[in-house]
């Protein structure tokens, strides 16, 4: 059978994940870099040695998912809240330099298709992805395809504003959903109580630091039975579960699938999630159930659900 594989990229805010996959998802190599987040100029160069790291002769193309705006079309990253990076063609440069052909595409939008091809979602033809990591981004995919919207940029579920006073947000508005309900938020809560409980889980765990507050770390705390953090993950899991009742309103999917940390961080989360869900969804009475799921494919969904998207490309 055809054993043509594609190289697949994810960019994100602290590392630059790639590997090589087959159209069936069998991935051979993959391998983990630094992003260069507040520097430009080293942007291409970096996502070029990332390429080349796992780059082989049966390699015909190239999938690279970032977060942000995407021309998906021209392959130029127009600008993401959390890098310097702007007006990034990167399409133009990479074909350029490795001779082959170059799709770009948002993380998330990468991720719901890898999730729903190959994961948690593989089941269901429309689904909603939510990736909740330091942001939140999101991928819908309805009727088998993804949506991607007139101009290539739908799915910014992260940047609809929910609280119009509340923190300062990487695209410059105030109060946007991942401000209040991502591993952001969750770090932020954790940060605020170091002073107030010296003694608790969470000032432990950081050394009485609050700048070495985590998302991860208070959920590692709120496992262990610490009952502050358990507190602002059932806070955090509340505002993600309105939210995704939102979104449920709008697009009806079969299945929600939570990906990044959130979905790693498993029931402490989900379930405050759920019962959120439940209580802000329209007629959740009357609606045929819709599971919320954790996503299966973990860190590499990005990089796989690019690879994919590339060989979807090359195969017309
Ligand atoms: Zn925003």
């Amino acid at each position: 059978m055809s054993a043509r594989r594609a190289v697949g990229i994810d960019v994100g805010g602290t590392k630059i994940a790639a590997l090589r996959l087959t159209s069936g998802g069998s991935v051979d190599t993959a391998k983990v870099f630094p992003t260069p987040a507040s520097d430009q100029d080293a942007a291409l160069p970096a996502i070029e040695a990332a390429i080349s790291a796992v780059m082989d002769r049966d390699v015909v193309a190239i999938g690279i998912g970032m977060a942000g705006l995407i021309d998906v079309r021209g392959g130029v990253l127009l600008m993401t809240p959390n890098l310097v990076w702007r007006d990034l063609r990167l399409a133009e440069h990479v074909q350029a330099t490795f001779d082959m052909p170059v799709t770009v595409d948002n993380d998330a939008t990468a991720a719901a298709w890898a999730e729903s091809r190959l994961g948690a979602s593989r089941e269901y033809d429309d689904s909603l992805f939510v990736g909740v990591g330091t942001g939140i981004g999101g991928g819908i995919v309805a009727g088998g395809r993804i949506v991607r919207g007139a101009h290539g940029l739908a799915g910014e579920i992260g940047h609809v504003i929910v609280e119009p006073d509340g923190p300062l947000c990487g695209c410059g508005n105030r109060g946007c959903w991942e401000q209040v309900a991502s591993g952001l938020a969750i770090a932020r809560a954790g940060a605020g109580v170091v002073e107030d409980h010296p003694n608790g889980a969470i000032a432990r765990l950081a050394d009485g630091d609050p700048e070495r507050v985590t998302g991860e770390l208070v959920t590692e705390a709120a496992r262990a039975g610490d009952a502050v953090a358990g507190r602002i993950l059932a806070e955090v899991g509340r505002r993600l579960g309105e939210g995704v009742a939102g979104l449920v309103n709008i697009l009806d999917p079969e299945i929600v699938v939570i990906g990044g940390g959130a979905g790693e961080a498993g029931e402490v989360l989900l379930a405050p999630l759920r019962v959120a869900f439940t209580a802000s969804l329209e007629g959740a009475d009357v609606r045929p159930d819709v599971p919320i799921v954790p996503a299966s494919l973990g860190n590499d969904a990005g990089a796989i659900g690019a690879g994919l998207l590339a060989l979807d490309a090359v195969a017309g």
